[in-house]
């Protein structure tokens, strides 16, 4: 998937997701409401890397499928990009410029 395709799908998530949950009116609560899911998929990432590494508590370990862990990568992705949206980033070009200032690093 290219970056245009997967940034008009998220403005299409974005609509279907205020359609079915509705928005707050107050900007700022909509901007938490975002970083706060963000904050609940990195944290299922982190219970499938646990259970993918196997320290998960053995009695949740039965929980454990492989296909979970690509999953919760996309969720964190997703979230991130809808919470990027909300505050009008533009993903892409912040991509662009972490990435040239990372290069930048090892041009010594
Ligand atoms: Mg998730």
């Amino acid at each position: 998937m290219d970056f245009i395709t997967l940034s008009k799908w998220i403005k299409k998530e974005n609509g279907r997701l205020e359609k079915d949950h509705g928005r707050y009116s107050d900007q700022d609560k909509q901007i938490f409401a975002c970083a706060i899911k963000l904050g609940e998929e990195f944290g299922e990432l982190c219970q499938e890397v646990l259970f993918h590494s196997s320290l998960q508590r053995k009695s949740k370990m039965n929980k454990f499928k492989e296909e979970n862990l690509s999953g919760e990568f996309a969720d964190v992705l997703i979230t991130t990009l809808l919470l990027a949206q909300e505050m009008n980033i533009d993903i892409e070009k912040a991509l662009e410029d972490k990435i040239k200032k990372i290069d930048k690093r090892y041009e010594k």
